[in-house]
């Protein structure tokens, strides 16, 4: 019986080293897991304090004194019905020149409108050719009506279009030829016509549509405006 007694103990004995044994290994493997773990967050520590001084070593553009920094207007969305009577009446004009857009390539459909310094609207289309360079966005077709009767300031412009993804934007040609007449900031509302499935109704852009009030300045920032 003693034997016995012995040989277990002898095997407890055994046991138990085995036990610290594995208590070891896993401990070494958790250990490892940690150590990997900080040594990718010393990485991204180094990352991230080399991207700051970066960018303390940089200027803020807002402050250099060799670029423009002209009065803006905000950007925002509204509906249509929250507009001025006088913004509505122009996207009413640009929705009513869309109408006559000119394209028989593209069949997108434009029309543009602004409101002159003396209270005029100049509405236009776009106007395509098989040559594709002459063809005119509405947008000049609109601004170039107006200057052509001596109107060189403008307080507003409207840009209406159907994109089933959003908004259609003003082109860079465009964005500068506005900048042209545009010594001050002045609003550019642009909205969506209706879908084409709609076409047999009499176009409209409905009180609660959304309208995008930006800014000629807004859309082209930094612009060349002078050689002065
Ligand atoms: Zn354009």
């Amino acid at each position: 019986m003693s034997d016995k007694r012995q040989l277990l103990k002898k095997y407890m004995r055994c046991l138990d080293e085995m036990k610290n044994e594995l208590k070891r290994r896993q401990l070494k493997k958790t250990l490892k897991t940690h150590m990997k773990t900080l040594h990718e967050l010393e990485c991204e520590i180094k990352q991230r304090e080399g991207k700051q001084a970066t960018l303390r070593q940089r200027g803020r553009v807002c402050d250099s004194r060799n670029l423009p920094h002209p009065q803006m207007l905000e950007e925002y969305t509204t509906q249509f019905c929250r507009l001025s009577e006088e913004a509505r009446e122009l996207l009413e004009s640009a929705l009513a020149a869309r109408r006559d857009a000119y394209v028989p390539y593209s069949k997108f459909p434009v029309g543009a409108a602004f409101r002159s310094k003396c209270g005029y609207v100049y509405a236009g289309c776009n106007i395509e050719n098989v040559a594709f360079t002459p063809g005119c966005c509405a947008e000049r077709t609109a601004l170039a009506k107006g200057v052509s009767e001596g109107q060189m300031m403008f307080t507003g412009g409207a840009v209406v279009a159907y994109h089933p993804k959003g908004f259609t934007m003003p082109c860079g040609v465009c964005r500068q030829f506005m900048r042209e007449f545009a010594c001050r900031d002045f609003p550019i509302y642009i909205a969506k016509a209706p879908a084409p499935e709609l076409a047999d109704r009499i176009p409209a852009i409905e009180d609660e549509d959304e309208v995008l009030v930006t800014s000629v300045y807004r859309l082209l920032p930094h612009s060349f405006s002078t050689f002065e």
